[in-house]
C-alpha cells in the first residue's frame, strides 16, 4: 500500500504476524481474500453506522432501516408442530419499548448466545410495530467495559464478513492494524512529484493519528488526504461525508496505478516494435472508392485520415474503431486493408461468428476481386486456403521466400484464424471487427504474435468514457460519429404480451408490401427452470402459423454451419421473409430489406445487446419498426427499455447500460474482474480516471527524464 513500486513494504506482512490473528482466523480472513495486512487495511466496509446516538425503540418506523440498543429480556426457540422447523425470538428493552427479533431458522448456538442480560446492538427494518418487530436483523454483542470507543459512540464500519467472523472482530481487527501500522502508509511515489509546486497541506479529513503531510495534488481545486488519513477515515470516519473523500483518494491511487501500467506497457511496445510501412499509394484505393456506389461520409473520411497517418507512422498501430451499427465500419476496413494491401502487405479480417465472417467473405470478394486482390476465407467449417504451420519463419528468410511467395492478400476469419497455429504471410494488418465479442486477452494474444502487424479494433458497441479510458486505455480511439444518408428512420416501441396478436399482424402487413422481419428469442430451448422465456424452437411453428403463407426460417447456434449458411442466404435472397432467431444475429448482420425487429422476452437482454439487435434494421430507404415484447408486471424492466424509445444514440445507451447492470455484466467478470478495483467506480469515477491518466503521464515522463 506504500507506493506500489516499494516491494518491500512493511504493510505486505502477513495477517498472522497482528495480535489475535491465529491459524484458524487466518483461514476466515483468507475467505474474504485477505492475506496481509495490506488486503486488511483495504478491506472496505460495507456500511457504516452511526453509533453516536441510538434510536429509541419507541421511535422506529415501520420499513425503516435502524440501530437501536437494548439489553435482551426474554428469549427461546419456539417449536412447530412436529418439532421440524423452529424459530428462535428474542426481545430487547432499551427503557423506551420493547422490541421482537425472530430468526426463522434457529441455530442451536442461538440459545447460548442471546443470553437474558446481554446488551446487543441490532440493526434493521421493523416490518410491524405492534408489537415492534424486525426479523433476522443484524446484531453485535456490546461487551461491557471493552474497547467502547471502537465499536459505539462513534461511526462505526460493517465490514464484509463470513462465518464464523463477526462484525465486531473485523472492526478489532482493522483498528488494531491502524494502531500498528498508520504511520507506514505512505504516498506513492507519484504524489510526491515536484510538479509546479503543488505541495498542499491536509486540509480534509484530520483523522487522529496522520502525522504526514499530504503532498499532493496537482489540480488546487480538488484537495485530497494524504493515503495513511484517507485508510483511516475509510474504516473510521468523523462524519460520514468523509467517506466519499477517502474513498476517492483511494481509488485515485488504483486508477494512477492502473494507468501506469497501461501506459508503461504502450511505451515500452513502442520502443521496441517497429512499424511496417503500410501507408499505400492509393492505387486500389481509387478504383476501389470509383465502384463502392456511395461517397464516404464526412467521419469515415476522417477517421481513414487518422488511420493512414497510423500505418505510415514509426509505431504499430494500435486502434480502437467505435461506430454505432451501421456507422459504415466495414467500408473503413476496407480502404485500411487496401492501404496495407498496396504497401505489399497482408491483411487478416477477424470476426466474431461464422456468419459474420462469411457475410464479410462475400461483401470483400465482391469488391475485391476486380482489383486482382485475392481473399482467402478460413472458418471451424470452411477453408479456402491451406493452413502453413507456425514453423517460424522469419521473415525474409531466404527459405520463407522461396518457398511461399503469394501476392498479398486477404484472409478473413473467425478467431479460428488465429488459433490454428499458423503465421499468415508478410502480415502487415489484422483488424478485428466487433471486439467486444474477443475478450481482452485474445487481443493480447495478437500483440504478442512476435512481429508486429498494424492492429485495427472495431467496436459497435460504443464503450462508456469510463472503460474506454481503463479497459481499452492502450489504444488509440476513432470515432465515427455520423450515419450515412438515406436511410429510414427507425421506431421503436415497448408492448407488453397481450398486444402480440396485432404486432403479428402489423409484421404481415409489412412483408405483404414486400418487406422482411427477424423475430427474436432469448433461448434455444426451453429450459425446465425457467419456462416464461420463450425459445426459437418451440415459438417457430406458431410463428409459421401467423405468417403463412410468407415462408419463415430458423436459425440458432446449434444449426450447422452449412445450414446456417444456407438459411441467410435465403434470407439475403428474400425467399424467407421473416427469420425466427437467437441473438445470434446481433452482430455484423446486412440485409437492408429487413425492417421490422421483433424481440420477445426483451428483458431477458442488456439495452446494449438490444441496440444491436435493432441495429440490424434500418439499413435500407423504407422505415423501420422495432418492437420490444415484455411483461406488463414487470415496471422495471420496462422502464429500462423504454431509454431505448427514447434515443438511438449507442453511447447514451451504453452509459445506461453500465449503470444499470455494472461493469461485471457488460464485460463479463473475466475482464472487469482483472482490472482488481477496491475503490474505484467504473461507473461514477470518469473524472478521477482522466485526473489519473495525467498523473501516470507525468509520473512515467518523470522518472523518464531522471533515467536519461
Ligand atoms: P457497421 O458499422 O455496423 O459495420 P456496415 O459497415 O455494415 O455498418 O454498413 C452498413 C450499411 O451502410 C452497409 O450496407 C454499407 O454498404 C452502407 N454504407 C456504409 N458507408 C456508407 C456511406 N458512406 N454511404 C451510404 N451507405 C453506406
Ligand atoms: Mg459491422
Amino acid at each position: 500500500m506504500s507506493a506500489p513500486e516499494n516491494p518491500i513494504s512493511p504493510l505486505a506482512a502477513p495477517i498472522t504476524s497482528l495480535w489475535g490473528v491465529g491459524e484458524e482466523r487466518a483461514r476466515l480472513l483468507a475467505r474474504l481474500d485477505i492475506f496481509t495486512v495490506e488486503d486488511l487495511l483495504l478491506h472496505k466496509p460495507r456500511r457504516y453506522e452511526d453509533r453516536r446516538k441510538f434510536l429509541p425503540i419507541r421511535d422506529l418506523k415501520l420499513k425503516e432501516a435502524a440501530t437501536v440498543r437494548g439489553k435482551i429480556v426474554a428469549a427461546g426457540v419456539k417449536r412447530f408442530r412436529k418439532g421440524v422447523r423452529a424459530m428462535f425470538e428474542c426481545v430487547f428493552d432499551d427503557g423506551t419499548a420493547l422490541l421482537h427479533c425472530r430468526w426463522w431458522q434457529a441455530q442451536p448456538w442461538m440459545e447460548d448466545w442471546f443470553t437474558v442480560g446481554r446488551e446487543f446492538l441490532v440493526f434493521g427494518k421493523p416490518d410491524s410495530l405492534r408489537p415492534r418487530n424486525i426479523d433476522h436483523p443484524e446484531t453485535e454483542l456490546v461487551e461491557p467495559g471493552d474497547d467502547e470507543f471502537i465499536h459505539v459512540n462513534r461511526i462505526a464500519p460493517v465490514h464484509p464478513l463470513t462465518d464464523g467472523l463477526t462484525a465486531r472482530v473485523m472492526r478489532a481487527l482493522v483498528w488494531r492494524a491502524l494502531e500498528k501500522y498508520e504511520t507506514q502508509i505512505e504516498d506513492p511515489t507519484w504524489s510526491k512529484l515536484p510538479v509546479a509546486g503543488c505541495r498542499l497541506p491536509v486540509e480534509i479529513g484530520q483523522a487522529p493519528r496522520a502525522e504526514k503531510p499530504s503532498t499532493f495534488n496537482l489540480q488546487p481545486s480538488t484537495l485530497l488526504p494524504a493515503r495513511a488519513n484517507a485508510v483511516r477515515m475509510i474504516h473510521f470516519p468523523e462524519e460520514l461525508t468523509d467517506v466519499e473523500i477517502a474513498r476517492q483518494r483511494l481509488a485515485l491511487d488504483e486508477f494512477v496505478a492502473l494507468q501506469t501500467r497501461i501506459q508503461s506497457r504502450r511505451r515500452k511496445f513502442e520502443a521496441s516494435a517497429k512499424a511496417l510501412p503500410c501507408s499505400g499509394d492509393n492505387r486500389l484505393m481509387k478504383p476501389f472508392l470509383a465502384a463502392l456506389g456511395f461517397k464516404l461520409t464526412a467521419a469515415q473520411t476522417h477517421v481513414l485520415r487518422e488511420i493512414r497517418g497510423d500505418l505510415g507512422g514509426a509505431h504499430p498501430m494500435r486502434r480502437l474503431l467505435q461506430g454505432d451499427v451501421g456507422s459504415g465500419k466495414t467500408a473503413v476496413a476496407a480502404c485500411s486493408a487496401l492501404m496495407a494491401l498496396e504497401s505489399g502487405f497482408s491483411v487478416a479480417l477477424m470476426a466474431p461468428t461464422e456468419i459474420l465472417a462469411e457475410q464479410h467473405y462475400r461483401n470483400f470478394t465482391k469488391w475485391f476481386d476486380p482489383l486482382g486482390v485475392k481473399v482467402e476465407l478460413q472458418t471451424g467449417s470452411k477453408k479456402t486456403f491451406a493452413v502453413q504451420s507456425s514453423t517460424s519463419n522469419p521473415e525474409g528468410s531466404p527459405k520463407a521466400a522461396s518457398r511461399l511467395p503469394p501476392p498479398a492478400s486477404l484472409f478473413i476469419g473467425t478467431h479460428a484464424l488465429f488459433t490454428a497455429g499458423f503465421d499468415l504471410p508478410k502480415l502487415g494488418l489484422v483488424i478485428i471487427d466487433e471486439q467486444h465479442k474477443f475478450g481482452v486477452s485474445q487481443r493480447e494474444t495478437l500483440v504478442r504474435k512476435g512481429h508486429y502487424p498494424h492492429l485495427l479494433v472495431m467496436t459497435a458497441t460504443p464503450i462508456p468514457r469510463t472503460l474506454g479510458l481503463t479497459l481499452y486505455g492502450d489504444l488509440d480511439v476513432s470515432v465515427i460519429d455520423e450515419m450515412p444518408g438515406g436511410r429510414g428512420a427507425i421506431k421503436t416501441f415497448v408492448r407488453a404480451t397481450d398486444k402480440l396478436p396485432k404486432v403479428f399482424d402489423f409484421i404481415r402487413e409489412k412483408i405483404a408490401a414486400g418487406r422482411q422481419a427477424y423475430i427474436v428469442y432469448p433461448r434455444v430451448d426451453v429450459a425446465d427452470t425457467d419456462k416464461d422465456i420463450k425459445a426459437v424452437t418451440k415459438e417457430f411453428a406458431s410463428v409459421q402459423k401467423a405468417l403463412s403463407p410468407f415462408k419463415v426460417g430458423l436459425l440458432h447456434g446449434r444449426i450447422k454451419p452449412a445450414g446456417k449458411e444456407a438459411i441467410m442466404a435465403e434470407f439475403c435472397a428474400n425467399q424467407i421473409q421473416a427469420l425466427v432467431a437467437t441473438s445470434l444475429i446481433e452482430v455484423g448482420v446486412d440485409v437492408p430489406n429487413a425492417t421490422v425487429m421483433l424481440i420477445e422476452n426483451a428483458e431477458y437482454f442488456g439495452l446494449a445487446q438490444l441496440h444491436q439487435l435493432r441495429g440490424r434494421i434500418g439499413r435500407g430507404a423504407h422505415e423501420s419498426f422495432c418492437i420490444l415484447i415484455s411483461d406488463k408486471q414487470n415496471e422495471e424492466a420496462q422502464s429500462r427499455l423504454e431509454i431505448l424509445e427514447q434515443t438511438g444514440d449507442g453511447f447514451k445507451i451504453a452509459e445506461a447500460d453500465l449503470k444499470l447492470r455494472g461493469p461485471g455484466e457488460m464485460l463479463g467478470q473475466q475482464q472487469s474482474g482483472a482490472m482488481k478495483l477496491r475503490f474505484g467506480n467504473l461507473v461514477e469515477d470518469l473524472n478521477l480516471i482522466r485526473q489519473a491518466r495525467d498523473l501516470a503521464k507525468l509520473h512515467l515522463d518523470f522518472r523518464r527524464t531522471k533515467v536519461s
